[in-house]
């Protein structure tokens, strides 16, 4: 028994309870889980936004520079350089000012003269553009591959003339490398810090684009085409240029118009995967966090706290495509009903393994009583059969050797052998009936009997055998016949092995009453009633002694024999003639046994 037990408690309870130990505990990081889990798709989405407007803005610059091709091919080099402006914004209307730059940085257009935009375009940028002046820029030229904006990476310098400087050291008119260092706050200030490294917070405070000081000349270096964002009096300004092969000595640029590059912005946002549109809002923020374009125009909130947010790039600096959750406390929801689902069903599962134990551990302990009943059977049967046998022999060896020659020896010698014979065939017959009723073999001949008669029939024919060994035996019939529907051998057995109980567990005292009573409430009925002055059912065993091979006072301590199977034959065949047999402790000490039939002819 305790070798099991060890054996379960090993494999099935101690692994039970660590695997529940260890789902309790990552039932804490829940909320954490579920926020990283939207962390990483929403920041999918973020960038893929991102990635689609910096797409729009290279879209710009070919675009552009189409435009110029074809320009020339049209009008050619010298008659285009000084009427670019007009001519562009016939053709298309994404610049607000085309400009023409010489290699020796001429502005030949537009002439400050042609308008009040043209005008501020070269106050603003004349200076610039001519080389006379360094500018802080975010530069992005030649945009052949993407997410180029990291300066201080010279593989990702495309520029030669600008790259050459760099890794000469000679840095004396380009400032790039030094300012390249110079981090700049970012205009947002994403939520979901928590679940980043001390080190990721610290580089998510800070802008991935750095400005760069340098002049236009430089910038442009051999570069084809381009897209240079400057601020100008605190307003973005995107310059695109571009160089025609068919002059190299002139460069086309425009001023890209910030009106229209959001009208071409705001479709990107609105195709938003319908899936996510219920759940999140993503806007394009500007420098200043303002939304230029959101998914749901009518929402409001801080957008300076986005759930998460990623940078368009060098293109556009410090403009962010920012994702907000349109129910925050919802994640905190999900991650409660989470982990309250997580903790029923942990909880579930451990009263399944405590119940299940239980189970195991009762049915183990039923089987180990069981087996030890049965060995104990075995050696009862075996003693209960030797007695009456060497009784049996010593009497009839005396007899036939014609040693005792009184008759009245003689004949109590003869009813010590009928008395040990029908003890031993008591005895056999319930064995057999028990293993017959195991089997499911038991049959029963139902009958109209007198149970009256039946009972005083019984009683007369043990009551010899009680006298004999000086117990009284008090009587009590009704005066009319009670009939039941039974087999009469079976209700013989019940009322023999009851007497036989009475007598056995009498412990001295002698007197034995039998009562047969009808009752009428709740529905007519008989009971036969066998009490004695003996030992009586110890407490908590009063169900216990019907149990197969069950004995409240085992053959050691007491010293009294027996199979433990005369009450679960009782009452089995009481219980298969729709009554019972039960047990009541009988006023003033010792056992009172009632078998309860129905009465099949209710007499009057
Ligand atoms: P057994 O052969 O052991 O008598 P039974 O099934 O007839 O088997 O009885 C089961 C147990 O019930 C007995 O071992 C005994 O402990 C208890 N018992 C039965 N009859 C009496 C009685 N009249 N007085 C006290 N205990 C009894």
């Amino acid at each position: 028994m305790k070798k099991i037990a060890l054996v379960f408690l090993l494999a099935v309870f101690v692994p039970s309870l660590v695997l529940a130990w260890l789902a309790v505990r990552s039932l804490h990081g829940q909320q954490l889980i579920l926020e990283r889990q939207q962390w990483l798709l929403y920041q999918g989405v973020a960038d893929s936004l991102a990635r689609d407007a910096d797409n729009i803005l290279l879209a710009e610059q070919h675009e552009f520079g189409s435009q110029v091709e074809s320009l020339l091919s049209s009008a050619g080099t010298s008659n285009i350089s000084t009427s670019f402006n007009d001519q562009l914004s016939r053709n298309w209307n994404q610049a607000d000012i085309g400009f023409v730059v010489t290699d020796q940085g001429v502005l030949t257009c537009p002439a400050p003269s042609s308008g009040p935009a043209a005008q501020a375009f070269c106050v603003d940028n004349s200076k610039f553009l001519g080389n006379r002046e360094s500018a802080e820029v975010y530069w992005n030229g030649n945009r052949v591959g993407q997410n180029n904006y990291n300066p201080s990476n010279l593989s990702n310098v495309t520029n030669p003339q600008l790259a050459a400087n760099i890794t000469s050291g000679d840095n004396s008119s380009v400032n790039y490398l030094n300012n390249s260092q110079s981090k700049q706050k970012r205009s947002v200030v994403p939520q979901q810090q928590s679940l980043q490294s001390p080190s990721e917070i610290d580089n998510q405070q800070y802008s991935k684009v750095s400005a760069s000081e340098a002049e236009f000349r430089q910038l442009v270096g051999e570069t084809t085409e381009g897209i240079v964002a400057r601020f100008v009096q605190n307003k973005l300004t995107l310059l695109l240029y571009h160089r025609s092969p068919r002059d190299k000595r002139l460069i086309f640029g425009a001023e890209l118009s910030l009106a229209r590059l959001k009208e071409r912005l705001t479709p990107v946002i609105q195709q938003l995967d319908p899936a996510f549109s219920g759940e999140i809002v993503v806007a394009l923020l500007d420098d200043g966090a303002k939304p230029v374009a959101s998914s749901r125009p009518d929402f409001q909130t801080n957008w300076k706290h986005p759930f998460v947010a990623t940078e368009v790039g060098e293109s556009l600096p410090h403009w962010e495509m920012a994702v907000y959750l349109m129910d925050p406390a919802k994640l905190a929801r999900s991650a409660r009903t989470l982990t309250a689902t997580l903790g029923a069903l942990i909880i579930f599962l451990l009263l399944a393994i405590g119940f299940g134990s239980w189970q195991i551990v009762s049915d183990l302990n039923r089987q180990i009583t069981l087996a030890r009943q049965k060995t104990d059977f075995v050696s009862n049967v075996s003693h209960e059969l030797k007695t009456p046998l060497t009784s049996i022999r010593m009497f009839s060896e005396l007899l036939a050797e014609g040693r005792v020659t009184e008759p009245q020896k003689q004949q109590s010698y003869l009813n010590i052998i009928t008395a040990e014979t029908s003890r031993l065939t008591r005895l056999i017959n319930n064995v057999l009936d028990f293993s017959r009723m195991e089997r499911g073999e038991k049959k029963y001949d139902f009958r109209p009997c007198d149970l009256c008669c039946l009972a005083r029939e019984v009683v007369e024919t043990y009551r010899p055998h009680l006298e004999s060994n000086g117990l009284q035996l008090e009587t009590g019939y009704p005066a009319s016949e009670i009939m039941v529907n039974g087999d009469r051998d079976a209700l013989a057995q019940v009322i023999v092995n009851l007497l036989s109980n009475a007598e056995k567990y009498s412990n001295g005292q002698k007197e034995i009453s039998f009562q047969v009573v009808q009752l009428r409430e709740p529905l007519p009925h008989v009971e036969v009633r066998i009490l004695d002055r003996g030992l009586g059912v110890p407490p908590g065993c009063e169900e216990k002694i019907f149990e197969q091979f069950y004995r409240a006072h085992d053959s050691l301590s007491s010293g009294i024999q027996g199979s433990g199977l005369g009450l679960t034959l009782a009452r089995q065949i009481a219980r298969a003639h729709a009554g019972d047999v039960f047990y009541q402790p009988r006023e003033g000490g010792g056992s009172c046994f009632i078998l309860r039939l129905p009465i099949s002819q209710p007499t009057g």
